[in-house]
């Protein structure tokens, strides 16, 4: 049984967040896991622009000011998203991060998108999976030596909640590898959206788009399915079915998060926030009511734990007035509120079952 370390949201003078957020991460003890002169990755999420409820920087630069005094070197990290916005290349992603607060005057720690400009930095790493053998994880961050993972905890539509796993899971997988995460198919062209500008033939690594009279065409049978023609094309031409079955996407992602976690064991830490417990990921450009009040922050070095510990105490929760949750009861589970058809437990079940944690916790509160 893993030990999840818990601070309750609840201050006094004496004992702020900041002063929680410190012990814990003495708790799990994050000094010894780091040598002199290690690179140490920060795995955040920058937040949508338009939404208010992301991590607050002011609560990253103890995790900076600690990995500095270990003798690491911290920088702050997330990968490129697939669809289209200001997160899905290097350049908006980092003036993003800029514009949400996450400058090295507030955090302590400079910001290194994780797969490069165009997601093209990723490394292939092995994994025991079903559904994979090997996974792509994003470049800098594999390259790490160590790694603290800050997870704002709230709903998702496809896992129900996101939280450590999904964040390295979905979060440090290279574009080609969200594109195996969200979709069993190749991208197709959408031809009366086609300007024929040829800036996806330009980036297709593996040649697989051609010019036709009616527009781009792609041959599914050479395409990897790397995502690249999503990005560069800004014409919304380029179409994927997001149709992957949820219980097998979440599945998909614990081999994922395992390919993040297991070459960092020993030296990577998690840190969910339960604050701001909002229905919807921090993908979209707005924050609806919470679900709950504001519960506190858990830290564990297992993923499976912290978000079982954390989802245990989102159900245990009065939900709130006025949010989606409104109406369920304590020990229901309030991300039904948002998303009633969603169901967690794959997730946790595959994560247990390939050995990225245990599905179990000891909770210490300290
Ligand atoms: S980038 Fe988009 S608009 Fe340009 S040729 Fe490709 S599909 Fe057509
Ligand atoms: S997904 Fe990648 S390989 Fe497939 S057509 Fe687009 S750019 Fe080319």
């Amino acid at each position: 049984m893993s030990k999840v370390y818990f601070a309750s949201r609840r201050a006094e003078y004496a004992d702020s967040v900041m002063d929680k957020v410190n012990n814990l991460i003495d708790r799990v003890n994050i000094k010894d896991g780091i040598d002199d002169n290690d690179s140490a990755a920060i795995k955040l999420h920058f937040g949508e622009p338009g939404l208010t409820t992301y991590l607050r920087p002011v609560l990253v630069k103890p995790f900076a000011d600690k990995i500095k005094a270990a003798g690491g070197r911290p920088f702050l990290t997330d990968a490129n998203t697939i669809y289209h916005g200001p997160r899905s290349d290097g350049v908006s992603h980092l003036e993003t991060a800029v514009k949400n607060g996450f400058s090295y005057t507030v955090t302590g720690a400079p910001v290194i998108i994780a797969d490069g400009i165009n997601g093209e930095d990723y490394i292939e790493v092995d994994v025991p999976g079903k559904f994979y053998d090997k996974v792509k994880i994003a470049g800098q961050a594999h390259r790490a030596k160590a790694m603290v993972v800050l997870s704002h905890f709230k709903g998702h539509e496809m896992f129900g909640f996101g939280g450590a796993l999904k964040n390295i899971g979905m979060g440090l997988a290279a574009k080609e590898g969200k594109l195996s995460l969200h979709s069993n198919i190749k991208p197709k062209i959408k031809k009366g959206n086609c300007t024929k500008c040829g800036s996806c033939i330009r980036y297709c690594p593996a040649g697989s788009i051609k010019m036709t009279e009616g527009g781009a065409q792609i041959d599914s049978a050479i395409c990897t399915g790397c995502g690249q023609c999503l990005m560069v094309c800004s014409y919304h031409a380029v179409k994927i079915k997001w149709d992957m079955d949820f219980s097998e996407a979440q599945k998909r992602t614990a081999e994922y998060a395992y390919g993040v976690h297991n070459p960092k064991k020993g030296k990577i830490w998690y840190f969910n926030f339960l604050l701001d417990i909002t229905p919807e990921c921090d993908c979209y450009p707005y924050s609806d009511s919470p679900l709950v009040a504001d519960i506190g922050i858990l830290a564990s070095a297992d993923p499976v734990s912290i978000d079982r510990a954390s989802y245990e105490l989102v159900k245990a929760a009065p939900s709130l007035n006025n949010s989606k949750a409104e109406g369920l009861k304590e020990g229901e589970d309030k991300f039904k509120g948002g998303h009633p058809q969603t169901n967690p437990e794959p997730i946790f079940k595959h994560a247990r079952d390939i050995g990225l944690g245990e599905d179990d916790y000891e909770l210490i509160e300290i």
